[in-house]
């Protein structure tokens, strides 16, 4: 099918963008990599009346270290930032996420941006973003620019914190302690398609004990948001970071996921393999936390 008729604004600066969106209303729809927004326009499941396309706004490409952070503009593309040594050094498990997403064609055109603001509950990067703790940073013409914590992004179903006249300009992650691990694991039919379910984990050791100072778990497809395991963390916290550690907290986070089902997969099954990733990353992040300390 062809999309329905729209206007097309190509603006240059961020400013032009915001005031673009704030005209507009809810009428219009920012046009990042076009991976997502560009099939739902062909099958008439968004109608905006302008697409506002950030491609030539230089700004928000930037990806750098400051502060304690790294910065990943929306418009970096996922091939650029799977590529870029601070990503790989400053946020691992940011680059080992993104080689899952897809196949290279599609992380080529598509953004981080435009995967978080998409918010589909089964994708990589709303996962990580919450397991990192990370901040969205996002800006509109109105009231200007606002911090969001990954936590209160993903608010529903493709559904999140940013007002229709906002962009989401900034990922911004906090650098780790020492003695920090990071995993992700994630199971798909095929390689390239959206993972069935999936799972990031961070593991903090106690440099001086050896126990687990603090661990994170959150995954992907198992409802409609991202969904950080809050119990399986407390579970975790002060404990040695054995195996048997692992699969009983794993086994609780299970118990308490209440995923749909579809054609890919029963409820029990993605609570399965919800278990079984939840455990497996846990153990390569405290694996990664020792050979880190
Ligand atoms: C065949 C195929 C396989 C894929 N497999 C995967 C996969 O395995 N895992 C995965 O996670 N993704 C997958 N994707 C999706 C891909 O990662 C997309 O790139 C991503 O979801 C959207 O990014 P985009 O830059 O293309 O955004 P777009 O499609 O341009 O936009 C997506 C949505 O976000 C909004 N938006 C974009 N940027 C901003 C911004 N800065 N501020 C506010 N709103 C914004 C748009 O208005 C739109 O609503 C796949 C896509 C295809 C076509």
């Amino acid at each position: 099918m062809k999309p329905p008729p729209f206007d097309y604004s190509a603006p240059d600066t961020l400013e032009e963008a915001l005031f673009l969106l704030g005209e507009a209303g809810d009428e219009a729809r920012p046009l990042a990599g076009g991976q997502s927004l560009v099939p739902l326009l062909s099958l008439r499941l968004a109608r905006p009346s302008r697409l506002v396309d950030l491609a030539g706004i230089t700004t928000l490409t930037t990806l750098g270290a400051a502060d304690g952070h790294l910065a990943v503009g929306a418009m970096v593309r996922e091939r650029q930032a799977e590529r870029d040594e601070r990503v790989r050094r400053l946020a691992p498990v940011l680059a080992d996420a993104l080689p899952l997403i897809g196949h290279p064609a599609i992380r080529s055109r598509g953004t981080i941006g435009g995967s978080l603001s998409h918010a589909d509950p089964a994708a990589e990067l709303p996962a990580v973003a919450l397991v990192l703790e990370a901040e969205l940073v996002a800006e509109s013409r109105a009231r200007g620019r606002r911090s969001i914590p990954a936590a209160d992004f993903f608010t529903g179903y493709f559904t999140t914190a940013l007002a229709p006249d906002e962009l989401l300009t900034t990922l911004r992650v906090p650098s780790s302690a020492p003695g920090t691990g990071w995993a992700v694991d994630e199971v798909a039919r095929r390689h390239g398609d959206f993972a069935i379910v999936g799972a990031a984990a961070m593991v903090r050791l106690d440099t001086s004990t050896g126990r687990i100072d603090e661990a994170r778990v959150a995954l992907a497809g198992v409802g409609d948001t991202p969904v950080r395991l809050a119990e399986t963390e407390q579970m975790l916290a002060g404990a040695e970071p054995a195996d048997e550690a692992f699969a009983d907290a794993a086994e609780d986070a299970a118990t308490r996921l209440s995923p749909a089902a579809d054609v890919h997969g029963s409820a029990a099954y993605r609570r399965h393999v919800a278990g079984v990733l939840a455990r497996r990353t846990l153990k390569l992040a405290a694996q990664r936390a020792r050979e880190a300390a």
